[in-house]
């Protein structure tokens, strides 16, 4: 990639952009409703009591269950058919429409931060506004050179779907508009012999432990120096005892396939499909996520033994995989 081929867009054309409105502020569709805040916290497993019992809820000093905090987006949403409500004074749509000609096509969210300062109870009404808060210089990235987008969406709550409402969040939401570093401004993906590298994993303190055992030909598993529990993906504390301290154990590599989805779609073309991914129960007693390349979905099934094996993609680089283990059949 040159950098001449994607100089990146000037100040004059990107300052105009920020602190531009994004529309019309948004109500949600319906008001809060208990029955979607039991079927969220279902779905994440949040336990907090004060969600769903008022008398939990009082004794933190308020005058009734609340909704999730991390619910917040959540009552924004326009649902599948929500397109035709969207506005045509999103300035967003001039700006992607300028960086689309530049050559940034590609797109990815970065990050996502969520501020709360009030909360929000059932029967109220939420009402979203957003701006576009700033737009970076050209920055180039491991995925390649582009811009970066930041928004910032304001949450009101009302009981009135009429009223003013109280500001009770904001979320801050970043997005990388780019041009992938694997093709030039007239190269085309696809083919054998300019068949892209596989995406290399975010490598950071957390899990290059992880990758330095692949490289040495060794499952390594993050264990709990406090209450021995083991954990995978990597994170920076147990999650049964919030210690921080950890060491590794090499995994023997075998185990069972607790489940297993086929893909077909979307494709990316450094991938063969379909392509199988099995959830792996590891004997040693934690799961973990890999792919079977090598297998035929027809010789897949729930409960099937299966061993880790590796494959170098890089120099720098070696990724595990699954096959079945030799004589397992259906
Ligand atoms: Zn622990």
């Amino acid at each position: 990639m040159s950098q001449d081929e994607h100089p990146g867009l000037t100040r004059e054309q990107l300052d105009p952009f920020a602190g531009k409105s994004c529309g019309p502020s948004r109500q949600s569709r319906d008001p809060i409703a208990p029955s979607d805040i039991r079927s969220w916290i279902d779905a994440i497993g949040d336990t907090n009591p004060i969600y769903v019992d008022d008398d939990a809820s009082m004794a933190t000093g308020r005058s009734s269950v609340i909704a999730p905090p991390a619910m917040l987006q959540v009552w924004s949403m326009a649902g599948l058919g929500g397109t035709s409500k969207s506005t045509t004074q999103d300035p967003r749509k001039e700006l992607f429409a300028l960086l689309d000609d530049a050559g940034f096509t590609s797109v990815v969210a970065t990050n996502c931060e969520q501020e709360y300062l009030g909360d929000a109870v059932p029967g109220d009404w939420i009402t979203t506004s957003e701006v576009i808060e700033s737009v970076s210089d050209v920055k180039d990235t491991g995925l390649g050179r582009g811009h970066f987008i930041t928004t910032v969406m304001s949450f009101t709550a009302s009981p009135d779907p009429l009223g003013d409402g109280e500001l009770i969040g904001r979320q801050r939401w970043r997005l990388f508009r780019f041009a992938p570093k694997n093709r030039g401004s007239g190269g085309q993906a696809g083919g054998d012999s300019d068949r892209p590298p596989r995406p290399r994993p975010a490598i950071n303190r957390d899990n290059a432990f992880f990758f330095e055992g692949t490289l040495a030909g060794e499952l390594r598993i993050q264990k709990c120096d406090s209450c021995g529990t083991l954990r995978h993906p990597p994170s920076p504390a147990c999650g049964a005892c919030q210690s921080f301290d950890w060491s590794t154990v090499a995994m023997s590599g075998r185990g069972t396939i607790h489940s297993f989805v086929v893909n077909h779609h979307p494709q990316v073309p450094a991938f063969d499909y379909p392509l199988v991914v099995a959830l792996v129960d590891l004997e040693e007693g934690v799961r973990f996520v890999a792919e079977m390349p090598d297998t035929d979905r027809e010789d897949v099934a729930i409960g099937l033994p299966v061993e880790v094996r590796y494959r170098k993609q890089e120099d720098d680089l070696v990724m595990p995989h699954f096959v079945l283990a030799e004589g397992s059949s259906q």
